[in-house]
């Protein structure tokens, strides 16, 4: 079949099979090749053994990367994938999937998946499982699950997490990945229970179901350590990121990384804006992304995934002890973007934008071209009317 691309309200429904795997393997080569003056060099005390949870796609897909070939680990993700059929295209993250194992394998890393609902106590098992057979144990566990719903096990109760203010509407400028028309977006403030419901989902209860598990099971290596992603961003986002629903969440994430500090060592890593599957559809989260994207090219530090997670890497989590952080103890990989200098201008920029004219001073097809790159497409030289079998990688 001939695959297009299909985007609605900034989320795609269909992936390039040929694309993805472009989108992987450059990220290898990315890795496995010298990084310029910015990067460190790999350190000699890589972790072995990796579990990534969420390991399909944007962070996560780049911690794998990173660990498997960056510091030679064998790994094992857990992701959510819709799979192929004869006239339907697989969900990016299966693509991707295959095309890392096939080169991990060629590379003689093991490499290990378990498709399915990493929320339930069968996949958590399933997984723990594979651990104890495979691995033996593990010695860093990312966690970078971004989902919109999630099934309590204990009580089969369903939680969805929302995106919206708390305790009023917020009204912002935004704009549409497919069109540079600047746009206003009011959004309506959550409830009680859509804020408590995010949090369920997107905060740290389930981290720590993972960790309690893995500990019971004595599937934690010596010296273990695991992480997740949170992010902050700018006071102009606030009302919709860090004090809205999901930035309650991610407080409780951020809590539940000193409760297993009781266990291992755990860690928040406060992360860049970057366009994933999850980010794309926060409202007002594009604008600011295609201002940020402009000043920080224009700068010569614009990061993709990838160079965000060589940095958790390289320069914090595996640089010695005590692995640097802020003084609420979360690693900061968004000092870049945080950097007074950005900010202010991407403030002055922010500023220039009027309801109902074109985008100024943003690089908006940039953000779309990675927004494409991540479902295999916006690639020049793949021949995107060629008849392809979406069942094929
Ligand atoms: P993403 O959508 O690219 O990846 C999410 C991963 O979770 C995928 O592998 C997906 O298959 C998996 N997943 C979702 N639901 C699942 C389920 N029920 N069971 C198993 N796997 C499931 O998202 P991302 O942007 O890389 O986000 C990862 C984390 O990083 C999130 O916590 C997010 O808040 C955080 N973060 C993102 C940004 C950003 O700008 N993108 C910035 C800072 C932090």
């Amino acid at each position: 079949m001939v695959i297009t691309r299909k985007v609605l309200r900034n989320v795609s429904l269909t992936a390039h099979p040929v694309g993805c795997r472009r989108h992987v393997e450059d990220q290898i080569a990315w890795v496995k090749n010298p990084k310029g003056s910015l990067y460190s060099p790999a350190p000699n005390r890589m972790p072995a053994r990796v579990l990534v949870i969420g390991g399909s796609t944007g962070y996560g897909l780049s911690s794998r990367i990173v660990a498997a070939f960056g510091g030679g680990a064998d790994t094992i993700n857990v992701s959510f994938e819709r799979e192929p059929g004869e006239k339907k295209t697989a969900t990016p993250g299966w693509y991707n999937t295959k095309v890392f194992e096939e080169h991990a394998r060629k590379s003689n890393l093991r490499a290990f998946s378990v498709f399915g609902d990493a929320f339930s106590d069968e996949v958590k098992e399933e997984t723990a499982d594979l651990i104890e057979k495979e691995f033996g144990q593990v010695d860093l566990i990312v966690y970078s699950l971004a989902s919109p719903v999630r099934i309590d096990p204990k009580t089969g109760a369903t939680y969805r997490s929302v995106l919206k203010p708390i305790g009023k509407p917020y009204s912002a400028l935004s704009v549409n990945l497919d069109d540079p028309t600047i746009t206003k977006e009011t959004i309506e403030p959550a409830t009680v229970e859509q804020t408590e419901e995010t949090v369920k989902v997107m905060g740290g209860e389930d981290w720590k179901l993972w960790i309690d598990l893995l500990d019971g099971r004595d599937l934690l290596a010596e010296g273990a350590v695991t992480v997740a992603f949170s992010y902050i961003g700018p006071e102009m986002t606030y009302p919709v990121y860090r004090e809205g629903t999901i930035g309650k969440a991610k407080e409780d994430l951020e809590k539940t990384a000193g409760a297993l500090s009781k266990t291992l060592r755990a860690y928040v890593s406060v992360n860049k804006a970057l366009v994933t599957r999850a980010s794309a559809v926060i409202p007002v989260v594009p604008l600011y992304m295609a201002l940020l994207y402009a000043v920080m090219s224009e700068q010569g530090i614009h990061e993709q995934c990838t160079e965000q997670i060589w940095r958790l890497f390289t320069d914090r989590l595996y640089a010695g002890i005590p692995v640097p952080t802020d003084k609420e103890g979360r690693i900061r990989l968004d000092d870049w973007e945080m950097d007074p200098l950005i900010q202010a201008a991407v403030q002055r920029r922010w500023e220039m934008q009027r309801e109902g004219k074109p985008l100024k001073g943003g690089n908006l097809a940039l953000v779309r071209q990675e927004y494409d790159r991540i479902h295999g497409f916006g690639y020049e030289e793949i021949d995107y009317e060629a008849d392809v079998d979406p069942r094929v990688v």
